[in-house]
């Protein structure tokens, strides 16, 4: 049981683009799989193969800027299984999948699933685990369940999901009892089960369990709702735009300074790469922020001392300011940028 990165793409794309310098970047799980395959790249091409290894969370941390910099023909960004297949100039998406199986974490999910009394749910899976899904909806089908896969939609295919990302998900949620997500990631369930508005279960298929996911959700929600009552108190309040390729938001960032400075509240722009406890402690006269790059910083950035609210809790922060409750399911959306 391994995840294998698609080799035979990358061996196509370089036989094709005879490069003398590629770059690659993954996600940290498949960061040191990747420096071997660079080297054993670097022999079989005689060419340069330099891993960028900054943390990479999604198809938003490409680095086709960066790889130009250092004088790639090619960059390689790998794990993340977008339908897109190239970004940028010279980046090229390259997928990696987990060929674990899912038949007894299924098992599992059934005795719950009847317990519950749901019978038709929805199948969604992260990147790894997307080729899993039309036997995992066989053998829930055999066993008398009905499953719905939705539609893929932008950079998902049908039924994945990203952290930040649920069309999949979310356009069938009307039609199905509860969600099932492939895959042991909380990060990723959480999302699920807060944009479906879904009893949501988690299929961890190393340990075989099928985990209910719903109360630690609403234990993040209720963290969520806090910040956002926080930074209503706010007189100076810092809007964050991430600095990664696929992040950035300018103009959104720019519109949402403008409307909290029409409600009162001093703004200061930033820029971030990496927005993290550090950066946020050292900006001492900001009381709040808001950043629209990556939503799950403020999601599931508990190390933070001051709100810094995700877009979703911006919105609902407008409201708030503008005299409006705030809503219980302001995070069941079909995006959360
Ligand atoms: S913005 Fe965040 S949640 Fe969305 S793909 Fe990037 S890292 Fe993942």
């Amino acid at each position: 049981m391994a995840i294998k990165i698609d080799e035979a793409a990358i061996a196509k794309i370089l036989d094709w683009t005879r490069p003398s310098r590629i770059v690659f970047n993954a996600p940290d799980g498949l960061l040191s799989q990747t420096r071997k395959l660079a080297s054993d790249l670097e022999s079989k091409y005689k060419l340069q193969a330099i891993v960028i290894s900054d943390p990479t969370y999604g198809s938003c941390d490409t680095v086709d800027i960066d790889a130009q910099r250092l004088g790639a023909q090619v960059a390689f960004h790998v794990g993340h299984n977008v339908t897109v297949k190239k970004f940028g100039k010279i980046t090229y998406s390259i997928d990696a999948y987990d060929d674990i199986l899912f038949d007894k974490a299924i098992l599992s999910a059934e005795k719950e699933l009847k317990a519950l009394n749901y019978n038709t749910v929805g199948l969604v899976a992260f990147a790894q685990h997307v080729n899993e899904l039309d036997s995992a909806s066989k053998i829930l089908g055999r066993d008398g369940f009905k499953t719905v896969v939705g539609k893929g939609m932008g950079q998902l295919q049908d039924g994945q999901i990203f952290g930040c990302e649920f069309y999949p998900a979310f356009n069938i949620r009307d039609r199905v009892d509860a969600m099932i997500l492939l895959g042991h990631s909380m990060f990723h369930a959480i999302g699920l089960c807060l944009s479906t508005g879904k009893p949501t279960f988690m299929l961890d298929p190393y340990e075989n369990q099928a985990i209910n996911v719903q109360k630690t959700a609403e234990e993040r929600l209720k963290k969520a709702v806090l910040a956002i009552y926080k930074a209503r108190d706010a007189t100076k309040v810092g809007v964050i735009i991430g600095l990664k390729e696929g992040q950035m938001m300018t103009d959104q960032s720019i519109k949402i300074k403008s409307q909290l400075e029409k409600l009162g509240k001093e703004v200061q722009l930033i820029a971030l790469r990496e927005i993290t406890a550090d950066r946020i402690n050292s900006m001492t006269e900001i009381e709040a922020f808001v950043q629209t790059g990556c939503p799950r910083i403020s999601l599931d950035g508990y190390t933070f001392s001051k709100p810094v609210l995700s877009v979703p809790q911006t919105d609902a922060l407008i409201n708030l300011l503008s005299g409006k409750e705030i809503q219980m399911d302001l995070f069941e959306r079909k995006n959360w940028l």
